[in-house]
């Protein structure tokens, strides 16, 4: 379980509060549209509830849609990454250089003993400047640090211990990160999935709502949205990537003999909903990779739990083609 927070994690600059808030308003419409009194408080509870924070929150923080296509996956260990961060955060890590992100120029450390700061010194205008990691987020376009920056510093590194990099926890992995209108349309495609899934909202009213605000934006006049890797299709929205059934199907019908529960200790709170076959979780349709952003509009959607772990980190061609070769050899083919 995750612990030490995301660096900064309340600090947000004025344009990622105006994308978070216009997360918020693609969650109020759908909220709006809710009849049922018990199915609204579910929807904003579960999936619809906003956190102007970088990192979602802790504990009763952003919903399941902010968590999934606003923010980075958790993550601790002795590095330099954000416990979540928006996805559009400044800096990012990768293996080999991207088209996407300019080169820092190099890494300092600054300080000693337990109050050790990564300096990350990066050219704006040509000038030199150097960000603190608790000020990275301020940084004006992305920039992205490669193996060669931390090289000098190994050695040091190696002995850091938690305290030192839960203080400098102010990067995201290239394979994660995005654009904000790449948030921004996600956002819109899963929210218009689960209402008409969960939520019992007609799909067409919903979605001409949903591209009605979306052409609206006015975050940034020069990108119109919807881009045309927003879908058009309904099918293609609130189905199941890789088994085509609907999301809200539970694949119960696949399961020969009922589940029997097992134990759970009684005083701690159950997260039996998350290890449902049909609990749905956020699924790529193409893997991520360092080299181009593919958390977009056309790539990110929801999927059941068993075809999404069925997946691993492959595209969904692979994986046909393996389930494919699975059937065949047990000879399971008509
Ligand atoms: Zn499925």
């Amino acid at each position: 379980m995750a612990t030490g927070r995301t660096i900064s994690a309340s600090f947000l600059t004025d344009l990622d509060t105006k994308i978070i808030e216009f997360c918020n308003s693609i969650s109020e419409l759908i909220l709006n549209s809710i009849e049922d009194k018990n199915l609204k408080k579910d929807f904003k509870k579960q999936y619809g509830k906003i956190s102007y924070t970088r990192d979602s929150g802790l504990g009763l923080g952003g919903g399941k849609l902010q968590r999934d296509v606003v923010c980075t996956r958790g993550r601790q260990g002795k590095a330099p990454y954000s416990n979540r961060n928006l996805r559009w955060h400044p800096l990012i890590v990768a293996e080999q250089p991207v088209n996407y992100a300019k080169e820092i120029e190099r890494i300092e450390i600054d300080g000693e003993d337990e109050k050790q700061i990564l300096l990350f010194v990066v050219k704006i205008n040509g000038k030199e400047q150097k960000y603190p990691s608790d000020k990275i987020h301020e940084l004006p376009e992305k920039f992205v640090a490669l193996p060669k920056h931390w090289f000098e510093h190994i050695e040091k590194l190696k002995h850091w211990n938690d305290t030192l990099w839960t203080q400098n926890s102010c990067v995201i992995p290239a394979y994660e990160a995005c654009n904000w209108q790449d948030s921004i349309e996600t956002y819109a495609t899963l929210a218009i999935a689960v209402a008409t899934e969960y939520y019992n909202i007609n799909f067409k009213t919903i979605y001409k709502k949903v591209v009605t605000l979306l052409k609206n934006q006015n975050i940034d006049k020069s990108i119109s949205l919807p881009t045309n890797l927003f879908s058009k299709n309904k099918e293609e929205i609130i189905t199941c990537p890789v088994c085509k059934l609907p999301l809200s199907n539970d694949l119960q019908q696949f399961r020969q003999e009922e589940r029997i529960p097992t134990w759970q200790p009684a005083w701690r709170r159950s997260k039996k909903s998350e290890g449902n076959d049909g609990s749905n979780q956020i699924l790529h349709v193409n893997p991520l990779v360092e080299t181009e952003i593919r958390h977009k509009a056309n790539t990110v959607r929801y999927g059941h739990r068993w075809c999404n772990v069925a997946m691993t980190d492959h595209s969904l061609e692979e994986t046909i083609d393996f389930m494919e070769f699975i059937v065949n050899a047990h000879n399971k083919r008509n």
